[in-house]
């Protein structure tokens, strides 16, 4: 008898466990291993929109809230990968590879003021759009974020990053396409790992800083377009 997740089962029943529970982490994937065309290779330039990949697949094996159109093979129909959010290029995906886990709007009777992005064991997290870091720190539910100030009035934030990239520093300037970070699960909560992404446009200079800006669907704002 083996004792396997508190149970004691034969060898056959543990081998089958097993296999289940690692199918079901690779059901997780961002996408079928065989259509991952759109890779962003290193020798693309950096402080570009050529970064972000022409792609997004709603990931599998999970419900995902509010998930926009998509064909059967989970593909989101008519993806464009930069957005305008007031005359400001935005990514709509700032973590390239990765897949939606939860979209933008109410979630649990909960307004989800972003969309959710997440790759096994985390990956980069890119600066959606040029501008200025604002906020370069921790925060219980959102862990490690970033707050990028792109001017006009538009703001994103990356939150539950496992890390900052060394490069970046709070009111320097980044590129679009740097990396701000790694994907992480930094929250006062246990939580998947994954990017909280948010856009949001208004006054920053409230007491309530970037919690007191209006978040924007960055799902919606591409469909828009
Ligand atoms: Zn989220």
């Amino acid at each position: 008898m083996i004792l396997l997740f508190g149970k004691r089962v034969g060898p056959v029943a543990a081998a089958l466990l097993l296999l289940t529970a690692c199918s079901t982490t690779s059901d997780y994937s961002p996408e079928p291993s065989s259509r991952r065309p759109e890779r962003p290779s290193t020798n693309r330039p950096q402080g570009s929109d050529a970064a972000f990949t022409e792609t997004l697949y709603i990931c599998g094996g999970i419900t995902v809230s509010n998930a926009p159109p998509a064909d059967t093979s989970r593909k989101v129909e008519n993806f464009d990968p930069i957005i305008r959010v007031g005359g400001v290029p935005l990514a709509v995906n700032p973590a390239p590879r990765s897949c939606l886990s939860s979209g933008f709007g109410t979630r649990n009777e909960r307004l989800h003021k972003g969309v959710d992005y997440h790759y096994p064991n985390g990956t980069a997290v890119l600066a959606a759009g040029s501008g200025t870091i604002m906020e370069m720190t921790y925060r219980g539910d959102y862990g490690n974020m970033v707050v990028i100030n792109h001017g006009g009035g538009v703001y994103t934030r990356y939150a539950h990053l496992a890390g900052f990239d060394y490069n970046i520093e709070a009111g320097e300037e980044v590129a679009m396409g740097q990396q701000i970070g790694l994907m992480g699960n930094t929250s006062d909560h246990p939580i998947p790992i994954h990017l909280h992404y948010e856009i949001l446009t208004g006054n920053y200079d409230t007491p309530k800083k970037s919690f007191g800006l209006t978040p924007v669907n960055p799902l919606s704002a591409m469909m828009l377009q």
